[in-house]
């Protein structure tokens, strides 16, 4: 066990070059998927076409150099190529107001709308189906305010992640989520699919700090749900109606969202343990010995750490166990929190469940340890082809699904590994090989889905239904909840002109 002993000031992962660089090689490597009308046998519904009066009043609303008709093949195509849409109209508004008057002249029309953040969603809801229209949010990326004495921070949802907290660093705070995607995805993107990440564990999820919100509905109203209170029990709570509704309910046009003062001391454990049920002692004991300063707990298995390894020039501080976790600590007291994590470690070693390791307190250790961990999911896709899933399940059963289905497509599969959220009971379970097949996609599904279901776990922790798990809806949600779900559809979108085809059949 090595320990570095120089604290810093607050985490600051910055490997946003590296990421961009892997996004591109991603793209040039994999190739276009086929179309997902063809690949998943839907029929369009029946919307209005697009016609050159409607690119007048678009052009009326916004001007043409927001109203784009050619290279949109990267709008159509999600960022993991497992989805690809046909559309042939972006709109690139700068307003709420303008949104208004576009959800407006489409629900009269009866166009088809997809709203897109930073298009990094993993279940294929950011891109079109058909020919629906893509609604970028990309313009509205202001940050109105952030108050440093309540942490509380306005925004407008077009918003990358990363650079409300950069500002927020400024001020000493920290947006209470953090993913891989940060440098890319947007404020909004996260509110619609009530993104979790790495700090769930510490923060909660949006659900919790999320205050206030601005939607524009369907019919081009502007919902005005904006809030600075935590406190704020005045009649229904309808913001939680638009949080992780993947654009179906109405776009996101504001948030306000309370950040968390900055850590002033971070260390990170990187662990290597002899088998699942160490990492399960060893999960019981980081929450009983590190309480509250415990503010990420990942798991890596061997397969996801040699994928990391293979297609990004990484180092690993330590090799050779079946599993790794990763402890965080972010706390106020440097010196105490040392100790805590020293003790919870001798503790550990001493019974045999935790092996061997290294703790980093310095920025640039923690980033390169945090990266074996955040470059995972490109490091997979890298393969070739990945097939993503993203469960909850008890933490019992945790890993034994990832077994049961490296037996189940034995060496047709690159890789089948399971890493993820190990505090949340959020496991990613990824099937790589070198390019998609039907054949490996029906040995899969539905099977990953009745499989989950059986053991009670979620078809969805923190991805959403989007395109690709609408049909698996089922396993989850019980068939009143899915009636509900389908009324207030109807409620709010009646002509269902936002984001079709996605979440609900
Ligand atoms: P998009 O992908 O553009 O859209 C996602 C959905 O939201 C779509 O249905 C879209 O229609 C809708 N939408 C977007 N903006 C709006 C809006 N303003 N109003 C209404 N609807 C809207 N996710 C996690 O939860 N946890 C992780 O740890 C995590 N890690 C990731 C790591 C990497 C490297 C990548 C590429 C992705 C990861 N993701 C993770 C998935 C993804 O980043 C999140 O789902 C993110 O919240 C999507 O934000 P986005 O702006 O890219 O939204």
């Amino acid at each position: 066990m090595c320990a570095t002993d120089i604290m810093t000031l607050g985490r600051i992962v910055k490997f946003q070059a590296l990421l961009a660089r892997s996004l591109s090689r991603t793209y040039s490597a994999v190739g276009i998927p086929e179309l997902t009308q063809f690949r998943h046998n839907v029929k369009r519904s029946d919307y209005a076409n697009i016609e050159d009066a409607d690119i007048t009043v678009f052009e009326s609303i916004i001007g043409k150099r927001y109203t784009l008709q050619e290279d949109l093949q990267a709008y159509n195509m999600d960022f993991w190529h497992s989805v690809r849409g046909n559309s042939k109209l972006m709109l690139k508004p700068g307003s709420a107001e303008e949104i208004s008057a576009i959800l407006k002249h489409c629900n009269e029309r009866k166009l088809a709308i997809c709203p897109q953040g930073g298009n990094t969603g993993v279940v294929g809801g950011s891109v079109p189906v058909f020919d629906e229209i893509i609604l970028s949010l990309g313009r509205l990326n202001k940050i109105q305010n952030i108050d440093e004495i309540t942490g509380i921070a306005a925004c407008e949802a077009g918003c990358i992640l990363e650079n409300l907290d950069n500002k927020a660093r400024e001020l000493d705070l920290v947006v209470p989520l953090d993913l891989g995607a940060k440098s890319s995805c947007h404020i909004g993107g996260n509110v619609s699919t009530n993104a979790g990440g790495l700090r769930v564990v510490r923060y909660g999820n949006l659900h919790g700090s999320v205050l206030g919100l601005e939607v524009v509905l369907a019919n081009g109203q502007v919902l005005d749900l904006m809030s600075d209170f935590k406190k704020d029990n005045t009649g229904y709570h309808l913001k939680h109606l638009f949080i992780g509704a993947e654009g179906t309910l109405g776009v996101v046009t504001k948030v306000t969202l309370l950040c968390a003062p900055a850590p002033q001391a971070q260390n990170l454990a990187f662990l290597g343990l002899p088998n699942f049920d160490a990492v399960l002692k060893t999960f019981r004991s980081a929450k009983r010995n590190l309480g509250e300063i415990l503010s990420a707990c990942e798991l890596i298995d061997a397969p996801t750490l040699q994928a990391s390894l293979d297609h990004f020039k990484l180092n690993t501080p330590i090799e050779g166990f079946p599993f790794y976790m990763l402890l965080e600590t972010s706390g106020s007291n440097g010196a105490h929190d040392l100790e805590k994590i020293n003790h919870f470690l001798e503790l550990g070693m001493e019974k045999g469940e935790i092996i061997d390791g290294t703790v980093a307190s310095e920025a640039r250790k923690m980033q390169e340890i945090w990266k074996l961990r955040e470059l995972a999911p490109m490091a997979l896709g890298k393969d070739g082809y990945c097939f993503y899933y993203d469960l909850s399940l008890p933490l019992r059963d945790f890993y034994s699904i990832v077994e049961v289905l490296q037996e189940r497509v034995g060496a047709r599969a690159t890789r089948v590994t399971g890493f993820g959220h190990l505090g949340d009971s959020n496991l990613h379970l990824n099937v790589s090989c070198p390019a998609y097949t039907d054949e490996l996609y029906h040995i899969i599904e539905p099977f990953i889905y009745e499989y989950t279901h059986k053991l009670k776990g979620s078809v969805s922790a923190e991805h959403g239904i989007g395109f690709l798990k609408k049909n698996y809806l089922k396993y989850s949600k019980s068939t009143d909840a899915i009636a509900m779900m389908r009324d207030v559809k109807h409620l709010l979108d009646p002509k269902g002109i936002l984001n079709p085809y996605k979440v609900l059949n």
